[in-house]
């Protein structure tokens, strides 16, 4: 269960948690056009708050919307204000953010007309998303049978609710097959994400990251690649295959919820030392010190604030 904080901005004011409601008929609960954001802040080494990355996140939202042509009445600048008025009035020194913006009740059918788009963000305290453990010791993952969206199905630069029915698929069929994550492929063959991560192997000093073709273009993705880039390492946005990634000397998925987690383990396979590897290590403990505010280099990733 999600726990449950005091307030939700809802189109411009904040409610009480639980008047944040809509009518069944919203458009997008139907017919899943509505896109999202997953945004965190996190408590700095310094003994402040930050959010990372925020006015990237909130971009890439204003662009998932332009591609389903939906209208946000709301300016980048004032979602970014109301993310941060979100924080502050549930006390929330760190935490996890969820922008959404859908399409509201009007007229039904597939085309919605002049429907109202609203949007409300809720954060909520949220821990390592697969667990304290998964980002120690690793996690095992299975190859999907459900494939990634086609380019031309679905929109997969766009965080778009609906593109996540594919992903509930495969996330229930890893778990009740015993896994912890699905590895999907593209609609060719190649590696493509798993339900919500961006993926990257590793062999030699070589790190390799799927290209952006039919992957959602992720915030940790791009701070991973920057931040490897920044420290020395070598890195090739270009397509794999699932066998490339069984013989990896290492393997990680990334993600704002998932974090930096390594795989111990791909279709009974084991990664490597079956433990997170050397590189994927320095990675991660890399990428937290720059959300904690540790490494000045990357502070202008940080929008503070106070609680
Ligand atoms: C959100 C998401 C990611 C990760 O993106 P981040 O910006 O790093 O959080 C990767 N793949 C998909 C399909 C996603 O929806």
């Amino acid at each position: 269960m999600v726990q449950q904080v005091e307030s939700i901005w809802f189109d411009g004011k904040l409610v009480p948690w639980n008047e944040a409601q809509v009518h069944v008929l919203t458009h997008t609960l139907h017919y899943g056009c509505g896109v999202f954001e997953g945004i965190r802040a996190y408590k700095l080494a310094d003994g402040g708050s930050a959010v990372f990355r925020l006015k990237e996140h909130v971009h890439r939202h204003f662009n998932s919307a332009k591609i389903l042509e939906m209208q946000i009445p709301f300016t980048e600048d004032e979602i970014c204000d109301a993310i941060l008025e979100t924080l502050q009035a549930n006390k929330m020194d760190e935490g996890y953010i969820r922008p959404l913006s859908f399409i509201g009740a009007g007229a039904m059918g597939v085309f919605p007309g002049d429907n109202p788009i609203q949007t409300i963000i809720a954060t909520w305290p949220w821990g390592a998303y697969l667990g304290e453990e998964a980002l120690d010791k690793g996690i095992r993952v299975k190859t999907s049978s459900f494939t990634r969206h086609h380019v031309n199905v679905m929109m997969t630069k766009a965080k778009t609710s609906g593109n996540y029915v594919n992903s509930v698929l495969a996330k229930r069929e890893a778990l009740a097959d015993g896994y912890d994550e699905a590895l999907m492929l593209d609609t060719e063959g190649y590696v493509s994400e798993a339900t919500g991560e961006n993926i990257f192997i590793v062999r030699g000093d070589i790190i390799k990251t799927t290209p952006l073709t039919s992957v959602l273009d992720g915030l940790t993705r791009n701070s991973i690649i920057t931040v490897a880039k920044d420290l020395g390492y070598e890195i090739v946005e270009q397509r794999f295959t699932r066998d490339e990634l069984y013989s990896a000397d290492e393997a990680f998925f990334c993600g704002t919820a998932a974090e930096v987690t390594p795989i111990r383990e791909v279709d009974r396979r084991q990664i490597g030392a079956g433990t997170g590897g050397r590189i994927t290590k320095h990675l991660q403990t890399e990428y937290f010190k720059v959300v904690k505010g540790e490494n000045p280099n990357y502070a202008h990733w940080l929008d503070r604030y106070t609680v």
